[in-house]
């Protein structure tokens, strides 16, 4: 694990890097947020993120979630966790319990189990519906056909509120996929919003790799891992 002034200046970088993206878009900065990832990293990643002043981060698997989410140091954290991996049906209860927004919803299935497990114990779900916009054959997430219904089964759950939508950007073909895939979310989220009536706010988009591009066409959220926290500890 890097040492906390290592972070601070991974921080001072990547926040350059997003206002450069902006200045040359013509965008605000503060209409970028980041959320820093910490996954395989130890619950110093978290605690770093809470010192730097950030409100939240990301973590991609529910199990790694609840077990920072549940130990000593992460109970003293005040910050929020965001699930930003692929999600399994027996798994939406222990993530409902502890997430504070659930990024990678792809199906109805899922959006009942968590209207269901939401309503048990009293809880608004924020979510994103995750979408596969750069058609990636490995990467989960609906099809772009497939968004409005699932948006329309979504905004029918009442113990579930969307607030937009989520991508990855395709593993393979570089810069111009991923170019492509975020300006099919945005044209995406343009139109179901025009067609629904319903604000959809979030635009989570833009990687370590990637940002530049996600912020370029409308990005409001970069979740970034290897930036600031440096390469992954596959052993923890
Ligand atoms: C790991 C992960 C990230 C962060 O990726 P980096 O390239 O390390 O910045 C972002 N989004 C999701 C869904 C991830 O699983």
């Amino acid at each position: 694990m890097i040492d906390y002034s290592v972070f601070c200046d991974n921080c001072k970088r990547l926040e350059g890097r997003v206002a450069a993206a902006c200045q040359k878009r013509g965008r605000e900065t503060a209409s970028v947020r980041i959320l820093p990832v910490t996954k395989t990293h130890p619950i110093d990643a978290a605690e770093y993120a809470a010192r730097y002043g950030f409100g939240a981060v990301g973590e991609n698997r529910v199990q790694e979630l609840s077990e920072k989410f549940d130990s000593p140091r992460g109970r003293a954290l005040k910050i929020e966790w965001e699930l930003i991996g692929h999600l399994q049906t027996n798994k939406v209860k222990n993530a409902v319990a502890r997430a504070s927004r659930i990024q990678s919803v792809d199906s109805e299935r899922l959006l009942s189990k968590i209207d269901a497990e939401s309503e048990k114990i009293g809880k608004t779900m924020r979510i994103l519906l995750q979408v596969n916009a750069g058609n990636d054959p490995a990467k989960f997430g609906a099809d772009i056909e497939e968004a409005p219904a699932l948006l329309e089964a979504a905004l029918s759950k009442k113990n579930i509120s969307v607030e937009g939508l989520m991508t990855i950007a395709p593993l393979d073909g570089g810069d111009s996929a991923a170019a492509r895939c975020f300006e099919n979310l945005r044209n995406l989220r343009d139109k179901l919003q025009d067609e629904f009536k319903t604000p959809l706010g979030e635009l989570s988009m833009g990687m370590s790799g990637d940002l530049e591009r996600a912020i370029e066409f409308g990005s409001t959220m970069i979740r970034v891992g290897t930036f600031l926290f440096g390469e992954r500890d596959y052993s923890i």
